[in-house]
């Protein structure tokens, strides 16, 4: 970072930071959030959200270059709703106090949590999904009852740009506010110091995430990548398999965290694996190249990152099969879909993450060598495996440490409020959706309540005869 760009940066910085103090300073008179306002918060974010449907869609595509629109309506705009209503519904339940047990030696007093609102908190999102990984985090903290500052990525500056000028138009300033900038922002944006930091992004820049958020004891929840293997065990369907990993792996041109990154097969299926994904591409995306349903990869940055694994994997003597009969294209960012077998284990398509339509096969004789092979990596933040026996399926599920899972099928254990969204070791820490992003933004403060009748004044000083028979009879029972 130059000297330059640190004077071009610098009074958003300090805009910024303004905001924060104004925020900070209200969350601290207000620190009771009703429902109401809580509600209120969620319902703009819905309205703006339906109101905009096709300006989402058309910025998004823009930053893409090209984004099919039916993906931006199924992967963001309906997941985005979906999770803002299931917090509508359930919310006021959540921010209810749970009642807990007492201690028998203090009965009749009570104890129960009190669900707070956390304050102002800090959410950092990327580029892959816009929308949704922006507001998904948006609806967890607004539920539990927080102002929040949204730091959104450089790499969507249409999608940025339509938020700035309709962001306002919803939302005070007081309750939401963006903040747009390349990393010498993103980098005094997570050095603030918010009541909790959540991070969408890369493992390695959320070590610095963590980094920048210890110094002033921020809470921090990071959402991060990996290798995200599939598993096709010798007792499956190779052609149920085939059909929903590419499904999965083709969404969004394979730019998903949660997309299948690479498959684990039984040696001596790699010839039909290939033939059945050379007909499930055909079948589903006819004519590839110029196929809306297709999307791009977002930038020439991107484009040249896949391309270097490619030429790299090439000189070491992998199989590069093309599905689809296309033409990888700088220009635009189309990359076909591939399958890439014989890889040396350390080529980068082992070693890191894809995000694109790539698939490398990795064979296996026994099925504890799979999962020997997924436990001598990092552990990964979505696993799926794939055949029709439960007890192997389960033998994979159970042996291995993942963020989560889905079963004969992929990325689809996103999609469901009742279970936690998040990674585990260089995947993530923490997680949300639903129930658990309430829990995330909240502060589940722990109240004793004494009794008008009780026997604590038996406990004090000074200590004689009726303590200590107290004292004994505690220490047996
Ligand atoms: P990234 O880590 O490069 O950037 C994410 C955000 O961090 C951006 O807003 C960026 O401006 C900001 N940033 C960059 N450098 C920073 C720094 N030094 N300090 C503070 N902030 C900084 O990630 P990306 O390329 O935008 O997204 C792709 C990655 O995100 C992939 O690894 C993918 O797996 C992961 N991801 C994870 C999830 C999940 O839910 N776990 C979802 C989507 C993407």
């Amino acid at each position: 970072m130059s000297a330059k760009d640190n004077t071009e940066n610098q009074p958003q910085i300090t805009k910024m930071t303004a905001r924060f103090k104004v925020m900070h300073q209200q969350s601290r008179q207000q620190v009771t959030v009703d429902w109401q306002t809580r509600l209120s918060r969620l319902e703009k974010l819905e309205k703006m959200v339906v109101d905009n449907q096709d300006a989402i869609s058309t910025a998004i595509s823009q930053d893409f270059g090209y984004r099919s629109p039916s993906e931006t309506t199924m992967l963001e705009i309906f997941p985005t709703l979906e999770g803002i209503r299931y917090s509508k519904k359930h919310g006021k339940e959540w921010m209810k106090p749970t009642k807990v047990t007492t201690g028998k030696w203090f009965l009749p007093a009570t104890s129960y949590i009190q669900k707070q609102p956390l304050g102002v908190v800090g959410i950092i999102s990327p580029w892959n999904y816009p929308l949704y990984l922006a507001a998904g985090p948006l609806t967890a903290a607004f539920v539990a009852g927080n102002r929040a500052m949204l730091k959104t990525s450089e790499f969507t500056p249409n999608f940025n740009q339509w938020l700035a000028k309709t962001l306002p138009k919803y939302f005070s300033a007081d309750e939401l506010c963006l903040i747009e900038g390349g990393v010498e922002v993103a980098q005094a944006f997570s050095a603030l110091p918010f009541d909790h930091l959540l991070f969408t992004g890369s493992t390695s820049v959320g070590r610095h995430i963590m980094r920048a958020a210890a110094s002033n004891l921020t809470p921090v929840t990071l959402e991060l990548g990996g290798k995200s293997p599939a598993v096709i065990t010798d007792v499956a369907s190779l052609e149920k398999a085939v059909n929903r990993i590419w499904t999965g792996k083709l969404m969004n041109a394979g730019q998903t965290c949660i997309s299948p990154d690479y498959l684990l097969l039984p040696t001596g299926l790699e010839q039909k694996f290939l033939e059945l994904s050379c007909q499930w591409v055909s079948k589903h995306y006819p004519n590839i190249a110029n196929n809306p349903d297709f999307s791009y990869l977002i930038n020439q940055r991107q484009f040249d990152r896949v391309l270097g694994y490619l030429k790299q994997a090439e000189q070491t003597g992998a199989n590069i099969e093309i599905l689809g009969e296309a033409e990888a294209n700088a220009e635009t960012g189309f990359m076909p879909p591939m399958v890439v077998t014989n890889l040396a284990d350390d080529t980068q398509l082992l070693t890191d993450e894809i995000f694109a339509p790539i698939l490398p096969v990795v064979t296996y004789q026994n099925l504890e060598d799979a999962i020997d092979y997924i436990n001598a990596r990092p552990r990964p933040l979505a696993l799926y495996v794939f055949g029709d026996d439960d007890k192997t399926n389960d033998k994979v599920v159970a042996n291995t440490v993942s963020g989560g899972v889905s079963i004969n099928d992929t990325i689809f254990h996103i999609a469901q409020h009742g279970l936690p969204f998040g990674g585990v070791g260089d995947s993530g820490m923490g997680n949300y959706h639903g129930k658990y992003g309430f829990d995330t933004f909240t502060h589940e403060k722990g109240v004793f309540k004494q009794s008008k009748i009780n026997f604590v004044d038996m406990l004090q000083p000074p200590y004689g005869k009726t303590f200590n028979k107290l004292m004994k009879v505690a220490k047996k029972l």
